[in-house]
């Protein structure tokens, strides 16, 4: 094949779309898990009504990444519009709450953010739309799911790839290049290259941070959201924790009621903490912060991204060196056997948007002009 990717979140995805406009059909898109998407997934909930025994299913509950903003990420708002996909504002209208310490009651003040902040976006359906959309503009036979790329050999201008499955079984694959859609530090942790990759360049893949990959999120669906009705936003912040910064997570069309936060607590702490203590720690948290209705939680989940395989490695344990997103490292090796024959295009290597949604478009972007352009001329040396 011509180009193998590696990686099926936004940004495998987004180059599998744009290849596929090029014309260009010689390809595969690799990707380790059960399913595509990577950091954004989303998904779907159900709950028994104890009045009606009736089962209720709510989709498109997104666990990873969320929100997009329009005023400065033009390229991505250019892409969702043009797959027709549908994005409404993150709802702020009403009051934040604020705990400051145990003991001390929650405080209530005037969210400075709310109603009407335009540029705080989050797309309806989930980030599932755009996975899906991206999806529908790929030929599903070029998507090999369960296929972890564990090794690239170059020789004789030829790149040998490896794939294991889920039960170790080995495939080979031939390509001419590779595009790595997913985060630098994660490429030198799964994958062996032979030769190695210039040293320079793998310290500096591997001391960039995987945006969120230490996170967890905690999110609570409600049959309402009873927040709204007290003049809540349901933004809230707390010193207290376990969640450090909880928003309203409902659906566009108010066919769910959520929340969800961002817990405060590292970690290298939170492995340590048995499951169901973090879940009752929660559970206690939304009731000191919204009320007793928070009590009336239909399901509720966790979701660690510090444990998942394909996102965190044993250095997303600590919290990030540094602020920010950190400056993106070199996306090509500029010497030795891989010049030319690897390109990074995961989110982490956009210039502009480290780490973001937005990131992910933009390094995918890049990626492919570089490839058409650089195919656009040896073809012409062909001829
Ligand atoms: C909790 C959380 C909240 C976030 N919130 C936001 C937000 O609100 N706004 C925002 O802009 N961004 C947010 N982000 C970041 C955003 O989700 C990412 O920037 C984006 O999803 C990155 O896409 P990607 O394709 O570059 O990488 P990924 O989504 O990480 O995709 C990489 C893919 O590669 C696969 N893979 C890994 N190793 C291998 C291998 N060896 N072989 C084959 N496949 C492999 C993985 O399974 C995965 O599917 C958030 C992220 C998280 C985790």
């Amino acid at each position: 094949m011509k180009v193998a990717i590696i990686g099926g979140g936004l940004s495998g995805l987004y180059a599998g779309m744009l290849l596929e406009r090029a014309g260009i059909k010689d390809y595969m898109i690799f990707e380790a898990q059960g399913k595509l998407g990577g950091r954004t997934p989303s998904i779907n909930l159900e709950w028994v009504n104890q009045n009606t025994n009736q089962t209720i299913s709510v989709e498109h509950f997104d666990l990873g990444g969320t929100w997009h903003w329009p005023s400065s990420q033009p390229e991505l708002v250019k892409v969702i519009k043009e797959l027709n996909l549908q994005t409404y504002e993150q709802y702020q209208m009403g009051d934040a709450l604020f705990e400051m310490s145990k003991g001390q009651p929650v405080e209530r003040f005037g969210n400075d953010g709310g109603g009407g902040n335009d540029d705080f976006r989050r797309i309806a359906g989930g980030m599932n739309s755009l996975i899906q959309a991206f999806s529908k503009n790929i030929n599903s036979s070029r998507i090999l799911l369960n296929h972890h790329v564990n090794k690239l050999e170059y020789s004789n201008s030829i790149i040998e790839i490896t794939t294991k499955d889920a039960e170790g079984k080995e495939e080979k694959y031939q390509a001419e290049k590779v595009l790595l859609a997913l985060p630098p530090r994660l490429v030198v942790r799964t994958i062996e290259f032979e030769p190695d990759l210039p040293e320079k360049l793998r310290l500096s893949w591997l001391n960039t941070n995987t945006w969120m990959a230490s996170h967890a999120k905690y999110l609570a669906v409600y049959d309402k959201p009873f927040w709204r009705n007290k003049g809540l936003s349901g933004n809230a912040f707390s010193r207290i924790g376990p969640l450090g910064e909880i928003n309203d997570a409902s659906s566009h069309n108010g066919e769910s009621a959520a929340l969800f936060g961002f817990f405060s607590l590292p970690a290298n702490i939170r492995k340590n903490i048995p499951h169901n203590q973090l879940l009752n720690s929660c559970r206690e948290q939304m009731i000191r912060l919204f009320g007793k209705e928070a009590a009336d939680v239909k399901v509720d989940m966790i979701k660690d991204w510090s444990s998942n395989t394909y996102t965190a490695t044993e250095e997303d344990l600590l919290p990030p060196k540094g602020h920010g997103h950190g400056r993106a490292p070199p996306n090509i090796p500029d010497d030795g056997d891989w010049k030319n024959r690897l390109v990074g295009i995961g989110s982490e290597w956009s210039l502009k948007y480290p780490g973001f949604i937005a990131g992910a478009i933009d390094a995918a972007q890049h990626g492919i002009d570089n490839y058409l352009r650089e195919s656009d001329k040896s073809r012409k040396v062909e001829l």
